[in-house]
């Protein structure tokens, strides 16, 4: 039976050198957060955050910009935030408006102030091993493995889930660590391939959001699982990994909720603290 993996485990171990941090730094930390517009599905993650930066004494500087807002007028907004010397690290809130480009505006927040590890200048230097802010999720999957003390030199990684934000980055973490990596994605799917490259893995991640997808018996016998997905069925969320059927093989399984989520946001604070130093 496989022992959990819990994020809030580690991330009240990763809290407290975040404090020591600031506080040998004698700065005061400021992480700008910016919305546009009015965003339901958002408003969780907002009160995650700001909970969190004020546990660790970073000041939460909260920007509520109207829906309407023009592309430019954002860039503007985003460029004074980038020259104002208070602020150490942004994030920008999702969804934004659809008139509004995440891929351009992301582009004009300054590199160094870049918490979310997403801009095309930190993506490029996780190639050359030398991101000081990595891809949330990413770096928070890299944490939760770290905790298992599994050395991944060597091991068969399979990540299921190519997106910008979390498989993409994350195999280049994983190739950092000499891991043997495969990606699988929706073209694997649709070749019949998936349960072939799923039953290899020493150390499994995934990230899609499909309740089920992946079979509990296809897991390896005492793989490392990382369930990423949410999914919300009837009133229950869960992973995209059958969880009962993996926890019987696994070595180490996360729940959900409860795994990554976590710690996706202490890695946030994490950034900023490497963002202003
Ligand atoms: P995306 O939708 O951006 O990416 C999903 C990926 O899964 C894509 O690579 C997609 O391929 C692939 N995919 C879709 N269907 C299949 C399939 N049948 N077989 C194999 N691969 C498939 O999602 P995100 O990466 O943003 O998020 C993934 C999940 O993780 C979601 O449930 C999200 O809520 C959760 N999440 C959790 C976080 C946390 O902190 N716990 C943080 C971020 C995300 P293609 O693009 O080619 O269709």
């Amino acid at each position: 039976m496989a022992k959990l993996l819990e994020g809030k485990v580690i991330a009240a171990a990763l809290k407290e050198e975040i404090i020591k941090k600031i506080q040998a730094s004698g700065k005061k930390l400021q992480l700008a957060s910016v919305q546009v517009g009015e965003n339901p599905s958002s408003e969780v993650y907002i009160k995650s955050q700001k909970k969190n930066a004020e546990a660790l004494g970073i000041e939460y500087a909260f920007h509520k910009l109207e829906a309407t807002l023009t592309q430019e007028k954002l860039i503007e907004y985003i460029e004074t935030l980038n020259s104002d010397p208070k602020v150490n690290g942004m994030i920008l809130q999702m969804p934004l408006p659809a008139h509004i480009d995440y891929k351009k505006i992301s582009e004009h927040i300054a590199p160094g102030k870049d918490v979310e590890g997403m801009h095309p200048v930190n993506i490029g230097k996780i190639i050359f091993g030398r991101a000081k802010a990595l891809p949330c999720t990413a770096a928070a999957v890299m944490e939760l493995i770290k905790f298992t003390g599994i050395d991944l030199n060597g091991k068969e990684v399979v990540i299921v889930g190519h997106s910008e934000i979390v498989g993409k980055p994350l195999a280049l973490l994983m190739l950092d660590k000499f891991a043997t990596v495969t990606v699988c994605h929706i073209g694997t799917s649709k070749a019949g391939k998936l349960e072939e490259h799923v039953r290899k893995a020493e150390v499994l991640v995934v990230a899609v959001g499909k309740a089920g997808l992946i079979k509990g018996e296809w897991v390896k016998d005492g793989a490392i699982v990382v369930d990423v997905g949410i999914n919300r069925v009837g009133d229950k969320l869960v992973g995209d990994v059958e969880f009962e059927e993996a926890e019987k093989r696994a070595s180490w399984i996360t729940p959900v909720p409860g795994g990554v989520g976590p710690l996706t946001v202490v890695m946030l604070m994490r950034n900023l603290v490497e963002c202003a130093s």
